[in-house]
């Protein structure tokens, strides 16, 4: 029954049907604007996109790049340079630091951990071929930093682009 105002679900239940700005509206109304954005996007990612941002760099995200597997998600996509970037969570892409098994089911977790790990290599292989910089960025890493580092990267090639 307790529903909280700012959860943004559960709001198909209202009489919405007249018109579904009315629900649009009443989402934002709640001051969860972001909410939708959820997905789209983990505080990592959010931060490293404004460390970006404030580098002048400019980009898209989440998007499939063309010529590779249609259900591959890039974070950060620097079109012009050709800079595929990930921001990759600890415990699911196991970062040397806090890589980490849960201890039920752990031949489970095991698999499932190891099966992440093969796919993000998959997908670099598969970007790099395709003429992309791969940057993995760790959830653990300062955003700064990594922003300095890609931002580097993407003068380098820029750079090269010219000559
Ligand atoms: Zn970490």
């Amino acid at each position: 029954m307790f529903r909280t105002p700012t959860s943004g679900l559960g709001y198909e239940h209202l009489p919405v049907r007249r018109s579904g700005t009315y629900a649009a509206g009443y989402v934002t109304c709640d001051g969860e604007g972001d909410a939708q954005d959820g997905r789209r996007g983990t505080q990592p990612e959010l931060k490293l996109r404004r460390a970006l941002h404030r580098r002048g760099l400019r980009f898209l995200v989440d998007v499939s790049p063309r010529g590779t597997n249609r259900r591959r998600r890039v974070d950060i996509f620097l079109r012009g340079v050709r800079i595929a970037v990930f921001v990759d969570g600890c415990f699911w892409h196991s970062c040397p630091v806090h890589a980490h098994l849960p201890r039920s089911n752990r031949d489970w977790w095991r698999r499932k951990l190891e099966g992440v790990v093969l796919r993000d290599r998959d997908a670099d292989a598969e970007l790099t071929a395709a003429g992309w910089l791969v940057v993995r960025v760790w959830e653990h890493e300062d955003p700064d930093v990594a922003a300095d580092r890609i931002a580097q990267l993407a003068r380098e090639r820029r750079g090269h682009r010219r000559s």
